[in-house]
């Protein structure tokens, strides 16, 4: 049985020069060279992949979707990544303004977060190169996916994470067995400490746009929203934005649905940043990239100073025809606990900053009411349960006893 996979090459998204499979494995040698730590990314590679071969394997009646992966199906980890509910959110909707609002939810990853759909394709791709060691760096969900993939996979977890990455993480990480170096300083810090480790000490480095292969994983949640769509593109797709890394992946994915000739358009992108940090968002309206001073937001996993991957995030957004919008930490929990009573999904609270984004009068001047919308919901609420808990009152306990029962409460 031939694999499945179709034929591919890199291509620098700065100068376009080609690569093929086995040249490269990171950055574009070239651009590559200008990268100073502390600086976003020179010479993100993308995967081309030959549209037209797509094309022509492709059964609408039987979709066989690792006719769009660069790694063969033989090699991938025993871990189901993906194949995460895409479902209609109408009381949510109603609420918000848009009656026909479907939530993704890759916070039921198996380790919680859309980060899975990336790990698994490294870890793919380290078994196809021999390579037993895979080194990241994370805010926290792409270390607690990478030490999970690992684990299934039998293969060695290095992670990388600032001190202040939450407990629950850190949890998640350990009880699989991975090596945790906790770094004093912030996301950046450990990002430049990984890159050092794996030029040191070899191995396959898993750093979010640094390796091209995570957004070619991210690009399945993009793939998995058509195909659970009826093969049909939304109107738009709101995304919580860090380095950038998962919006270019859903981009990638309707790019490479429209090569193929599957899609006949884009969605259109909405990049969601918090407050405090946003650099893409900062980019995306002036075209000059400048770092976030000081990113401190209750969504860590999008608290980021120098973004990796700002230009193939503008890009997504620009050519999907879609905006950026930043909120408040205020806005992002309330919206939080409003994703959470309204639709019942917990969500961690960069995932609720999509849902915080539809509360801005940015979001009600551009997105049509009669649209279908997709919030990307990237994590789990469990992830992180202090943030929530500031805004909840817990009750106190009472007698096991009927008599002692408070009264009810008024109807809200
Ligand atoms: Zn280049």
């Amino acid at each position: 049985m031939k694999p499945a996979m179709t034929e591919f090459q890199y291509r620098c998204s700065r100068c376009g020069r080609a690569y093929g499979r086995d040249e490269v494995r990171y950055l574009c040698p070239e651009c590559g060279r200008s990268y100073r730590p502390g600086t976003p990314l020179a010479g993100v590679l993308e995967v081309e992949l030959d549209g037209a071969s797509i094309a022509r394997r492709f059964d609408r009646s039987r979709p066989d979707w690792d006719l769009f992966s660069p790694v063969e199906r033989e090699h991938y980890p025993a871990f189901p990544a993906g194949g995460t509910p895409f479902a209609p959110a109408p009381r949510l909707g109603e609420r918000l303004g848009w009656p026909n609002l479907w939530i993704k939810n890759d916070g039921l990853n198996p380790s919680g977060s859309l980060k899975d759909r990336a790990s698994a394709l490294v870890v793919a791709e380290a078994a196809r190169l021999g390579e037993t060691t895979i080194a990241a760096a994370s805010t926290g969900n792409a270390a607690s996916s990478l030490a999970a993939v690992c684990a299934a996979a039998g293969r060695r977890a290095v992670i990388f994470v600032p001190a202040a990455a939450p407990r629950a993480k850190l949890v998640q990480m350990l009880v699989c067995g991975a090596r945790v170096v906790r770094v004093l300083g912030s996301y950046d810090d450990a990002f430049r400490l990984s890159l050092e480790y794996t030029r040191q000490r070899g191995g396959l480095n898993r750093n979010t746009a640094y390796n091209p292969l995570t957004i070619e994983g991210k690009k399945t949640a993009g793939l998995e929203i058509f195909a659970q769509n009826g093969l049909r593109v939304p109107e738009a797709i709101l995304v919580p934005v860090g380095d950038g890394v998962i919006i270019s992946g859903v981009h990638k994915a309707f790019k490479d649905l429209r090569a193929a000739g599957l899609a006949e358009r884009l969605p259109r992108l909405v990049a969601v940043q918090a407050e405090s940090s946003a650099a893409v968002h900062d980019y995306i309206v002036s075209g000059s990239f400048r770092p976030a001073d000081s990113p401190a937001t209750v969504a860590d996993s999008i608290s980021v100073s120098v973004p990796s991957n700002p230009d193939l995030a503008r890009r997504a957004v620009l050519e999907s025809g879609g905006f950026s919008v930043t909120v408040s930490d205020e806005k992002i929990l309330e919206a939080q606990a409003t994703l959470a009573r309204e639709a019942g999904v917990f969500a961690e609270p960069t995932a609720a900053a999509t849902i915080a984004a539809l509360m801005t009068d940015e979001a009600r001047r551009r997105l049509d009411p009669g649209w279908q919308v997709v919030a990307l919901i990237t994590g789990h609420g469990l992830k992180d349960v202090e943030a929530p808990l500031a805004r909840l009152r817990v009750p106190e306990p009472v007698p096991a006893d009927f008599s002692a029962l408070p009264a009810e409460p008024a109807e809200a």
